[in-house]
């Protein structure tokens, strides 16, 4: 590989440097018109109880079929969302779906929304939740936003005081993908996060027997316990792995042991099945 070269070697990446330059211009082309054209979906990822398994909530997470490109990745066009602030309105489309879903489900299960730190910096975001919350009737606090530690590295300020807005309407908020940014555990004294959730990669490396995995996932509990916020593994796909997280501790699981994102009808069969249901 290139890369392995060392220097000298780095006009070599112009012509693919090129090409992906003119993807992603042909790729925001459809992504500007791709909420138009009712081209998103939301799939449901179910979020269980790490003791009993009973459904605690939904995470909604954006599906983008494009007439020119299929199937796209959220790890490629919701970077370009943001980058573009295409993100913005298709953020608040997101909120509205998942809100109005979710006012369909039995009374304690909650949905989660991912949130973009465009999205909160943006001076109407507060009254984007409050207006989702009024269309759906869904009650605030079966809402709970998830967002990254990136907030905390640009207009932190800003962001902070949204968050706080919407916490004081009685939505949660989650800190989502702990320990995979610019993670710094002075950023958790600074909200009231109810969730703390724990990146895949170290539910993957504690299975695998990676102390530093298994020692980030203590001292994340621990804290959490101490500062009264709960803990979601993410990522969890099998058997041993929900074993090992339960023994350590964290309070939720999600992952494709107990569910793949899936479409809103397949979601709401689970609430038919008997015993999936938090009390
Ligand atoms: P995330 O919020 O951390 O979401 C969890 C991701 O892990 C999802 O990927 C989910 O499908 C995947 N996942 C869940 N369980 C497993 C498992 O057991 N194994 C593996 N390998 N993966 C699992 P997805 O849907 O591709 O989304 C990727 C990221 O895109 C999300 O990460 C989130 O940061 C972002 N995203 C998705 N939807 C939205 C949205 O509506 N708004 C914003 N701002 N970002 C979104
Ligand atoms: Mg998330
Ligand atoms: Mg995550
Ligand atoms: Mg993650």
């Amino acid at each position: 590989r290139a890369k392995d070269l060392g220097g000298g070697e780095h006009f070599q990446y112009e012509p693919s440097l090129h090409k992906s330059a003119e993807e992603r211009r042909q790729l925001e082309f459809s992504l500007r018109m791709a909420l138009d054209r009712q081209e998103f979906e939301l799939a449901y990822q179910p979020v269980v109880d790490a003791n009993d398994e009973t459904i605690i909530s939904f995470e909604a997470l954006l599906r983008w079929n494009s007439a020119e490109h299929g199937f796209v990745s959220p790890a490629k066009f919701i970077p370009l969302a943001e980058d573009t602030r295409l993100i913005v309105p298709i953020g608040s489309w997101v909120l509205e779906q998942a809100c109005i879903e979710a006012a369909n489900w039995p009374d304690p299960v909650k949905v989660n929304v991912n949130v973009s730190p465009e999205q909160l910096v943006e001076p109407d975001f507060v009254a984007t939740v409050v207006r989702a919350l009024s269309t759906s009737g869904l009650p605030a606090n079966r809402l709970e936003l998830e967002v990254t530690e990136s907030i905390f590295v640009r207009d932190a300020l800003v962001a902070g005081k949204a968050l706080k807005e919407v916490m004081h309407l009685g939505c949660q908020v989650a800190l989502d993908d702990f320990g995979t940014g610019y993670s710094s555990l002075g950023y958790l004294r600074q909200l009231s996060f109810s969730t703390i959730k724990v990146d895949r990669m170290f539910v993957q490396g504690a299975a695998q027997g990676s102390k530093e995995s298994l020692a980030i996932i203590r001292a994340v509990v621990a804290m959490a316990d101490s500062l009264d916020m709960t803990t979601t593994a993410e990522g969890v796909e099998s058997f041993e792995e929900a074993e090992l997280i339960r023994e350590l501790g964290c309070t939720k699981i999600q992952g494709y042991y107990f569910g793949r994102p899936m479409v809103k009808a397949e979601a709401r069969k689970l609430f038919d099945v008997p015993g999936r249901l938090r009390a």
